[in-house]
């Protein structure tokens, strides 16, 4: 396969990117300047060793030469620990943060659970997030949002989760609650704008399992 063709159909496999779009870039990346290619070639060669998973949330985060395995957002002890965001991916949590109005802790589940998937615990990071709501269990925590996009699959997700955590939910009396609806149907919750998001914290309903 010619190169340009070959880098076409990789940029393909980017979420949201098609055909014309990864042809695009690829013509883009012929005609930029040349130190913003070998700035990007070096960073896409780079930035899975440079970048680490947080132990307790999830996200990712730069590896720095401190050795921690937190982030900075888990290790600020500034934030609200009564409460503990549940959120599909980085971009949602990135999303929700640039709202500020959440002031508690995150987990990013790695992903949501397909309606007709079979095996969605294997879906998400499930064995973790059980681990990080006790760790939080026990410094405080009150309340588990699970913040969702609000499509289909995101309802799906959220009842998955009402259900199966309720076990831990139950032993350490924990609220669990969900998005308003301020945040219309069909909204993916990282293309949300702030005040969305704002809106729908502020209005988060209690679900009782
Ligand atoms: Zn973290």
């Amino acid at each position: 396969m010619k190169p340009i063709d070959e880098l076409t159909e990789l940029f393909k496999t980017f979420p949201s990117v098609g055909p014309r779009q990864a042809k695009r870039f690829v013509y883009h990346l012929l005609t930029t300047q040349k130190d913003t290619s070998t700035r990007i070639a070096t960073l896409i060669k780079t930035i899975r060793e440079n970048t680490v998973t947080c132990t307790t949330c999830q996200r990712f985060f730069p590896k720095q030469n401190h050795g921690y395995t937190t982030c900075e957002e888990c290790r600020d002890t500034q934030r609200d620990p009564s409460i503990l965001a549940i959120v599909p991916r980085d971009t949602d949590r990135d999303a929700i943060e640039k709202s500020k109005t959440f002031k508690g802790y995150y987990f990013v589940l790695g992903g949501t659970v397909p309606i007709l998937g079979e095996h969605p615990e294997k879906r998400i990071r499930l064995p973790l997030l059980l681990r990080t709501i006790t760790q939080h269990a026990k410094n405080g925590l009150k309340e588990l949002i699970i913040a969702m996009d609000a499509n289909p699959e995101g309802d799906h997700t959220a009842e998955y989760l009402v259900k199966t955590l309720q076990p831990i939910t139950a032993e350490y009396a924990l609220i669990t609650t969900v998005l308003g609806r301020g945040f219309s149907t069909g909204t993916e919750l990282e293309y949300a704008d702030p005040e969305t998001i704002q809106n729908a914290l502020l209005n988060r309903s209690k679900i009782t399992s």
